[in-house]
Formats: structure tokens, C-alpha cells, sequence
């Protein structure tokens, strides 16, 4: 392909992705195909010449659409969403048109120094403590392990990078709520997952710090050394919040490392009406949250915030002769601020994103997310054959349909069913969680590209798949 094909491809591309997205409602938002349908359909070897690009495209029409599930869909209710929107697709098609490697500030300084600025952007509309630092990660995954491989060098003078494991046993806390990323996180640290303690959550599935404070106290008495502290707000399912205050209490009294996963509601802080959000994330020596998720930044695109960015870069650095650079020490050179060297170019998409929005228009979007939220809330309310299984909160509900002479078995497989059909119907894709053993229905908020009108649609589609 050359320049000027280059130019006509891309530019019916561009279209195709117009047309996708206009118009997205046509499409079932969970894939209906079978396992291996899409496999079957792709040859056993690529070609040995290059083939027509208009065979090429009718393919991913034909044989990639019907397996992909659409997650810019309004419809999309499950999981977290994965918003994208027109910045930031633009950006991502510059981003790959650069192709630069960004793992250190030579390697493109404007890089480097963007992600620095995005950073202090997104401190600021958050109302984030002031001496925190940030850069971008790919997932909040990789971001909770940093943080734990982070915890790990400190509680152990940087020892484990030096010698490897000695005889000193770690342990991470977290509540039962927890996401799973954190157990993936002490397993790769070498921390193991026996070692992840699960503290007991209150009624409202936050973790307990009066619980927290015991465990750490019993294990200290035993021989452990307690490392790092995990504390979520909204957790993945039934959007929980721990109390970061109380939490972060606990960590300074055993100088214990405190990281914050605010991976989904996280983006809420850009509303300041949201104070209890931030209340204790002062305490906190590190912080994540996804603008992929809820700050329509398509993905991957993390950011993390550390208190003490020294050790942070002692925990990660390492210096071959061939990354040797004058500027060392004058510049933010993050491949030393994570667990990658090579590193892609993401600030370039949140740039994009806030300067076309604009900070009021994110903050309207997210406060229409809420009041969808509270609409749907309130018919859950109102309807007797329904109830919350958990406190509504943002901009999530997690409820089930009741009949007053079915068993919670009997209601389970009845919430089952109900979801099931829903999602077959190609109309709308909702996930599910249990709450203290029940099967509890999961409606998420949070899409680009929700209306009033959709919110009303899938209170419709759950009514009417009750009858
Ligand atoms: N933490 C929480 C609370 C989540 O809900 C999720 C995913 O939904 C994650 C972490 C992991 O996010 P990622 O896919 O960015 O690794």
C-alpha cells in the first residue's frame, strides 16, 4: 500500500467507523456466535500475495462483525463500560500514524512532557491531593501490581530486587469485594495468594477498618510483615465504596502502604459535588483509576498517581548502557514508572478527549449518568415485583426480580433466566453478581452514548421480560 492508497483506505475507513458507530443500535450487543464460528471462517495460513483490500474489508463485515459484542452499543449494560468517542478515536489514528515508542523522554520528549501535563489535568479537575504524581499505565491491573511490587520494595529496604524472596512472609489486605487483579498481583510479586488476606465487609459490602486493624495486629504478633493494603472505590460487583479515611488510618498507624483502586468510579471525582469520594485520599500512597472506563478515552488508558515517587522509580529502574541519556534526572523518563519499557503514546488520546469536551461537558455527561441512574433506581422502588440487592449508587443498580412464593433458589434460576433472555435477544447486555448468595441482575450507567430514551428502553425490555 502506498501514500496515496494509504489516503482513499483510511479515509473510507474513517467512514466505516462513522457508519459503525451511527449506527451501532442495529447491531445485537453480545455476539450470538457459537465458540469457533470465527475461527473456522479464518484460513489455516495467510497468503502468500497480498489480497485486495475491498476483499479484505467485506471480510471484517462478513466474518469479524458477527463476533464482536458492541461496547459503544447505549445497550451495553454489563461489566464496566469501555467508552471510546470521536477525540479519541481521532487521537488513537494519529497515535498509530506517529508510531513512536515512548519509553523514555528522547524518544519523543512532546511524549513524555504531554503525559506529564495530562497528569496534572486530571489531578486538578479531580480535586486530587496536590503532591501526587502520575503516568499513564495500560490497565488498572498492571497498575494495582505496581503498586504492590512498589509496597514490596519498601516494606523490604529493596531487598527482594536485590537478593530475590528471603524469609520474611508479606501479606496484602483487601476486603472479600475486592477485584480479582489484586490476588494476580501478589501472585506475580511472589507474595502468593494465601497470602492476600480478605478483611470482612460491613452491609454495605465496604470493608470493615476496625477488621482490617485486627488482622494486621494478629498477623504482626505472628511473624508477618503486612505490606500493602488495597481499598476500592466501587468495586467491580456491587460498586461498594471502602472507607478510604478510616483505611488510611489504619495503614499510617502500622505504616502499612495504602493503594486506592478507584478503577470505574474514579472518573466521578471530576464532580466536585462528589466530596466523599476523595474524603481520606490524602492517606493514600497510591491511586488508580480507568479513563477508559467512564472518561471516554477508548482503551487502554490508566492513570496511576503515587505519593512518593522515589521509591516508585527505585522499585522499577534499571539502566543498560544503551538507555543512557544526557537528560536523565531533568525529565520524566517513565519507562522506570512501571513494569514495561516500551510504552505507547496514550496522553496524546486524553489531550484530545479534554480539549474537545471540554471539563463541563465531561461533567455534564457524568452527572446525566447519575440521574439515569437515580431514574432506574427509583423504579426499581416503586415496582413491587422488584427489589435492591444493594444500596443504588452512581450510577449502577444491582436488583432482582421477587415473587413472594418462590425459595432463593427458586429466585435465583428465575433472575438467571431473565438475564439470559435478555442478553439472547441482541437487545441489551447486562452482567450479574451475588450478594450474599443471590443472583443479582447488574445494570450499568455509563456508556458515551446513552440517552433518556435508552434508559427507558431497558426499564422496558426488563419489564417486559418478566411477563
Ligand atoms: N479494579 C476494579 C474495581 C475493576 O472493576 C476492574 C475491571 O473492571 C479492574 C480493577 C481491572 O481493570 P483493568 O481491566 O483495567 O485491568
Amino acid at each position: 500500500m502506498n501514500a496515496e492508497e494509504f489516503r482513499k483506505r483510511a479515509h473510507e475507513a474513517v467512514d466505516w467507523v462513522a457508519d459503525y458507530l451511527e449506527n451501532i443500535e442495529q447491531y445485537p450487543v453480545k455476539s450470538q456466535v457459537k465458540p469457533k464460528d470465527v475461527y473456522h471462517q479464518i484460513p489455516d495460513s495467510p497468503p502468500e500475495n497480498g489480497e485486495s483490500f475491498d476483499l479484505l474489508m467485506s471480510d471484517l463485515d462478513d466474518k469479524i462483525m458477527p463476533g464482536i459484542t458492541h461496547w459503544q452499543h447505549p445497550h451495553f449494560h454489563a461489566y464496566f463500560p469501555a467508552n471510546n468517542s470521536y477525540p479519541s478515536i481521532i487521537a488513537e489514528i494519529i497515535t498509530a500514524g506517529i508510531g513512536a515508542q515512548c519509553m523514555v523522554w528522547e524518544t519523543s520528549p512532546a511524549a513524555a512532557e504531554l503525559e506529564e501535563r495530562m497528569m496534572e489535568w486530571l489531578k486538578e479537575i479531580m480535586a486530587l491531593p496536590r503532591h501526587w504524581h502520575g503516568v499513564i499505565q495500560d490497565t488498572a491491573s498492571t497498575a494495582s501490581l505496581v503498586a504492590i511490587l512498589t509496597a514490596r520494595e519498601k516494606v523490604t529496604d529493596f531487598n527482594i530486587n536485590e537478593q530475590g524472596f528471603t524469609t520474611k512472609k508479606l501479606r496484602v489486605y483487601c476486603s472479600e469485594e475486592t477485584h480479582s487483579s489484586v490476588e494476580k498481583g501478589a501472585k506475580i510479586a511472589g507474595i502468593g495468594r494465601s497470602n492476600v488476606i480478605k478483611i470482612p465487609v460491613d452491609s454495605a459490602k465496604a470493608m470493615i477498618a476496625a477488621e482490617l486493624d485486627r488482622q494486621i495486629k494478629e498477623d504482626l504478633a505472628s511473624g508477618y510483615t503486612p505490606c500493602c493494603v488495597i481499598s476500592a472505590l466501587g468495586t467491580t460487583g456491587t460498586l461498594a465504596f471502602d472507607p478510604t479515611r478510616a483505611i488510611g488510618d489504619v495503614c499510617r498507624k502500622h505504616a502499612v502502604w495504602l493503594h486506592v483502586d478507584a478503577a470505574y468510579a474514579g472518573s466521578a471525582m471530576i464532580l466536585p459535588e462528589l466530596d466523599w469520594l476523595r474524603d481520606g485520599l490524602e492517606l493514600a500512597d497510591s491511586f488508580v483509576f480507568n479513563p477508559h472506563k467512564w472518561l471516554f478515552t477508548n482503551f487502554d488508558c490508566t492513570a496511576y498517581f503515587v505519593k512518593d515517587k522515589e521509591v516508585l522509580l527505585k522499585t522499577f529502574e534499571i539502566l543498560p548502557e544503551y538507555l543512557k541519556t544526557s537528560t536523565r534526572g531533568q525529565v520524566n523518563d517513565y519507562r522506570d514508572w512501571g513494569v514495561q519499557l516500551g510504552r505507547r503514546f496514550r496522553a496524546l488520546k486524553l489531550w484530545f478527549v479534554m480539549r474537545t469536551y471540554g471539563v463541563e461537558q465531561m461533567r455534564t455527561t457524568l452527572r446525566n449518568h447519575l440521574k439515569f441512574g437515580e431514574w432506574i433506581s427509583s423504579q426499581i422502588d416503586v415496582h413491587p415485583q422488584f427489589e435492591h440487592l444493594t444500596p443504588p449508587k452512581l450510577n449502577m443498580v444491582v436488583f432482582r426480580h421477587v415473587k413472594p412464593d418462590m425459595n432463593e433458589v427458586e429466585l435465583n434460576n428465575l433472575n438467571k433466566g431473565i438475564l439470559e433472555r435478555i442478553n439472547a435477544s441482541g437487545k441489551a447486555f447486562l452482567t450479574h453478581t451475588k450478594v450474599d448468595g443471590k443472583y443479582a441482575i447488574r445494570l450499568v450507567l455509563g456508556n458515551s452514548y446513552l440517552e433518556q430514551r435508552h434508559v427507558e428502553g431497558i426499564w422496558e425490555l426488563i419489564l417486559n421480560s418478566i411477563k
